[in-house]
């Protein structure tokens, strides 16, 4: 049965039930690239999407964009079902793919122009869209430079604009700041901060380093195809709950029974290439505890800091696995 179509100002510019995406493999069982999510996106909410490689990140795009069909479940963007409606989907949509899709040898302007007639917008709405979309990506007065001259940076920013240019409900970014310097990068993500704070707009964007999904208004957590877990970067990072206590000694080994014996006793207690940690609530107050308790034996301390949880923390806590290791 189909689902009805969500009114679009029921609040929800994205939702999902039990979505399922499956891909025949390359020896003859299935890949389920996405196991049944449930998905909630308000309008002006800019939702990050995080997870490793493989974790089906770029098939929810595709499948929330109408360029794949789900093999189970329901979702609708925009208010309209992606299976029942999917043009009405794709032409409210602007998707920045994964690996950049602009024509090096053409102008900005010309780039633009494509995008436009691929989506039959009426020449007098082309110029007025061209001169607002350039204007905040900075690039009004490069609009005849050919995009080969363009950095990195400039370019993604160029890709933002061209799928902003049909004024989508919904803008899907795939790993939008992948390839870039750390610089670019920071720009990429003010750009999408004013975006969503001048104009409004609903953002899905998925990313891999997790230091980046702090931007966003609410995280979800994909592994597996699953949603592991789901809240806004501070909720995530609350119900880990724990400080992370490192300190560093003059004798690591020796220090890792003295701190062990001095926690609470259920601590699991580290010692790595970062010198002796462990977690545990409040940790700024045991640091001084500690630190008289190593002194006692004579080990002296040379470092020491309480940092709260990180959303590698987070993705730890949920997967078992680091996010650097999942890569
Ligand atoms: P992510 O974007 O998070 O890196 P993907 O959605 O690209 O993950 O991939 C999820 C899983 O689905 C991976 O195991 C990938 O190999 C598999 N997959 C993706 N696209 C296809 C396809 N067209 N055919 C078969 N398997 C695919
Ligand atoms: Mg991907």
């Amino acid at each position: 049965m189909q689902e009805q179509e969500q009114p679009y100002d029921s609040g929800h510019a994205i939702r999902t039930r039990g979505l399922v995406k499956s891909y025949p493999g390359p020896d003859g069982t299935a890949v389920d690239a996405v196991r049944g999510l449930d998905l909630d996106v308000r309008r002006g909410e800019s939702y990050g999407f995080l997870g490793p490689n493989g974790a089906g990140k770029s098939t929810t795009i595709a499948l929330l964009c109408a360029l794949a069909r789900p093999t189970s479940g329901h979702a609708s963007v925009a208010g309209f079902d992606v299976s029942a409606h999917p043009h009405d989907v794709r032409r409210r949509v602007g998707i920045l793919f994964q690996h950049g899709a602009l024509d090096p040898d053409l102008t900005v302007e010309q780039n633009l122009r494509v995008h436009a007639r691929l989506y039959g917008m009426p020449r007098r709405e082309v110029r007025e869209r061209t001169a607002e979309v350039l204007g905040p990506a900075g690039l009004t007065d490069r609009r005849r430079f050919p995009v080969r001259a363009l950095s990195g940076g400039t370019r993604r920013r160029l890709e933002i604009a061209r799928q902003l240019l049909h004024s989508p409900s919904v803008l899907f970014l795939d790993e939008p700041t992948t390839g870039l310097d750390p610089h670019a990068r920071a720009g990429i993500w003010d750009h999408l901060r004013a975006l969503r704070e001048r104009d409004g707009s609903t953002l899905f964007v998925t990313t891999h380093y997790l230091e980046e999904a702090e931007h966003c208004d609410r995280i979800g957590i994909i592994d597996g195809g699953r949603l592991v877990a789901e809240g806004t970067p501070y909720e995530l990072k609350a119900a880990i709950g724990d400080d992370r206590v490192v300190l560093r000694t003059s004798d690591d080994g020796r220090a890792r029974k003295v701190v062990a014996a001095a926690a609470p006793p259920d601590r699991t207690v580290t010692v790595d290439g970062e010198g002796t940690w462990l977690r545990v609530p409040d940790g700024s107050a045991w640091i001084p505890r500690l630190c008289a308790a190593l002194e006692a034996h004579g080990i002296a301390v040379h470092a020491a800091s309480a940092t709260p949880p990180s959303l590698d923390d987070v993705f730890f806590h949920h997967t078992g696995r680091s996010m650097g290791a999942a890569r």
